[in-house]
């Protein structure tokens, strides 16, 4: 299994990506450094984060965390105090903004069975944390994954339409597997730390991005050589 090699040749590439970004409240913009969260603000801020990514891109989601906390709305308190309908109008910009409110306020209840407490949070095993991510209403297995990945530091690999399409031209994956399956690929044979999990799936993004698009720049691309190019 290649993933090792694969991982340093996107690390050398593209360097560390410092995720899961936080916005700066003063400028309102995106800030990546290595040690996220440091507290429970930054854990809500991840989750919401996730949550407002579904199926658009970061500049997106980023745009409605500013908005949210421009108006010193982004904390569980303020979320679950504001109706659903205003919070979906702060939210627009990221799309879908009906629907990601509701969930947004789903995640919230969900919090508040722990008091909003980080710490209680830390406590919990990932399983069972998992579990009950999984059952709330709009958050599938790669937003929960992000949020335990990146909120609340769990070594679990966040798999997405990047990871399929690289990892499937690469010859690792056959292209059909579910969610689950390529996780357990990704568990089995990466026997990385938690700071190379979190750094991984960034280094997928960046490259699914930059290089391996749904038109591949395969005559550009850093790991031709360990390709099978099965576009
Ligand atoms: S060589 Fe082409 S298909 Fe393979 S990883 Fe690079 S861009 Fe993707």
């Amino acid at each position: 299994m290649r993933l090792r090699s694969i991982y340093k040749r996107l690390l050398a590439f593209h360097g560390p990506q410092g995720w899961w970004p936080i916005v700066n409240p003063r400028t309102l913009v995106s800030e990546y450094f290595v040690n996220a969260p440091r507290d429970g603000h930054d854990f809500f801020e991840i989750a919401a984060g996730a949550i407002l990514t579904q199926n658009v891109s970061w500049s997106n989601a980023e745009k409605a965390i500013a908005a949210l906390k421009k108006n010193k709305l982004l904390d569980p308190v303020s979320i679950r105090k504001i109706s659903t309908g205003r919070l979906a109008g702060m939210i627009r910009p990221a799309g879908y903004y009906n629907q990601k409110a509701g969930k947004i306020k789903h995640f919230t209840a969900w919090y508040r069975r722990y008091d909003f407490r980080y710490d209680e949070l830390l406590g919990r095993g990932t399983s069972e944390l998992r579990a009950e991510l999984l059952s709330l209403n709009g958050v599938g297995p790669e937003t929960a994954d992000s949020i335990l990945l990146y909120g609340l530091n769990r070594k679990v690999f966040v798999i997405d339409a990047y990871t399929r399409r690289i990892f499937t031209r690469l010859g690792i994956f056959a292209g059909n597997e579910k969610y689950h399956e390529m996780q357990d690929i990704f568990h089995a044979n990466f026997k990385g730390t938690l700071q190379e999990y979190n750094e991984y799936h960034a280094l997928i993004v960046a490259h699914g991005k930059d290089y391996c698009k749904k038109k591949a720049k395969c005559a550009v691309c850093y790991l031709s050589g360990r390709c099978d190019k099965k576009i």
